[in-house]
């Protein structure tokens, strides 16, 4: 058996893997896309000390930093089920079960699309989901934030200080967000904010030009010229696989404390999968290497 099997190859995975093999101890690692997240993400600008970067060559780096170390790396697998016996078992879809005395869940999350035409064709050409990572790009400009959850809000409280412009676009006819956030908001000179709307599309040609909408009570198409289109939707982390194996919040987080520890004895987890309220690459692998350290901790004293 391993001591430590990570599953899940994004920041967290890899981070967590290496701080584990930093210990000399027995440690795999499952992926099955290694780099997760980072391999669709174009600019990187606020991986600290690093300056500026893009997500192919983030997760080069990060692979091959892994592999600096006698890891096993068991890519393009898919782990299906997780059960505590005398060790903890991942079962692959590949029908193979793996044994480890501790395991780190880093799985990450994905984001929720819109699923309107454009979305896709305009993604890193003026269609973001990170304020934090993209928001500069659209210093000056006019945006929309699709999605008037607490996300969405605190979007486009934080755009509205960068943007010249911002529009929220709600489904339901009240935003959703906390009523502290609309406050905000709504006290912000450069926001519109419209409610009871249906995004069509996302118009533009080589990069977004635009966004139309459907007035739900009236059904009448308008359309709004702009540069760029957060989409606020959700965040979905993947831990469906996990059934209630492993204690996991109403959105599906799994719960995880300062150690980085689950409700199951061995069982950790780290980075986007979990309900650490800030999900960045520098988070995921800060969290990675503390949820090292805590199975770490966990396997000298059990
Ligand atoms: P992920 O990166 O999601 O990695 C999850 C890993 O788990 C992947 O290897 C995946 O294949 C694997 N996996 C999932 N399910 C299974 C399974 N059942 N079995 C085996 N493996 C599985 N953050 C920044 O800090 N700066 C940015 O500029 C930035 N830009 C972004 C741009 C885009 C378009 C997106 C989508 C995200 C961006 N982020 C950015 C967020 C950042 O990418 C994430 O916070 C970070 O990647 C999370 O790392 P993670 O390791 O927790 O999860």
């Amino acid at each position: 058996p391993y001591d430590v099997l990570v599953v899940g190859g994004g920041p967290a995975g890899a981070s967590a893997a290496i701080y584990a093999a930093r210990k000399g101890i027995r440690t795999g690692i499952v992926a099955e896309r290694f780099g997760g997240q980072v391999l669709d993400t174009v600019g990187i600008e606020n991986f600290i000390s690093v300056k500026y970067t893009e997500g192919a060559k983030l997760a080069a780096s990060l692979e091959e930093h892994v592999k600096e170390y006698g890891i096993d790396v068991m890519k393009s697998q898919r782990a299906k089920r997780l059960e505590k016996r005398d060790f903890i078992e991942v079962e692959l879809e590949n029908g193979a079960v793996l044994k480890s005395k501790t395991v780190i869940l880093s799985t990450g999350a994905r984001w929720r699309n819109v699923g309107v035409p454009g979305e896709e064709e305009f993604k890193n050409k003026g269609v973001a989901y990170c304020p934090h990572c993209d928001g500069p790009l659209f210093a000056g400009k006019h945006v929309a934030v699709i999605g008037g959850g607490n996300s969405g809000i605190e979007a486009a409280i934080d755009l509205a200080g960068i943007a010249s412009h911002v529009t929220v676009l709600e489904f339901m006819p009240e935003l959703k967000a906390d009523a502290v956030l609309q406050d905000r908001l709504y006290s912000l000179p450069n926001v519109t904010v419209l409610k009871n709307v249906q995004t069509k599309e996302i118009t533009g040609t080589d990069k977004v030009n635009g966004i139309s909408y459907i007035e739900r009570d009236t059904g009448t198409v308008q359309h709004i010229e702009l540069d760029g289109v957060f989409v606020q939707i959700g965040l979905v982390p993947n831990t469906d696989w996990l059934g209630d194996t492993v204690e996991r919040n109403r959105i599906g987080e799994i719960v995880v404390n300062s150690h980085g520890a689950t409700n199951v004895p061995g069982v950790f987890a780290a980075g986007d999968c979990t309900n650490s309220p800030y999900k960045q690459i520098i988070i995921s692998m800060g969290s990675g290497a503390n949820a090292a350290l805590g199975a770490f901790d966990y396997l000298i004293r059990n």
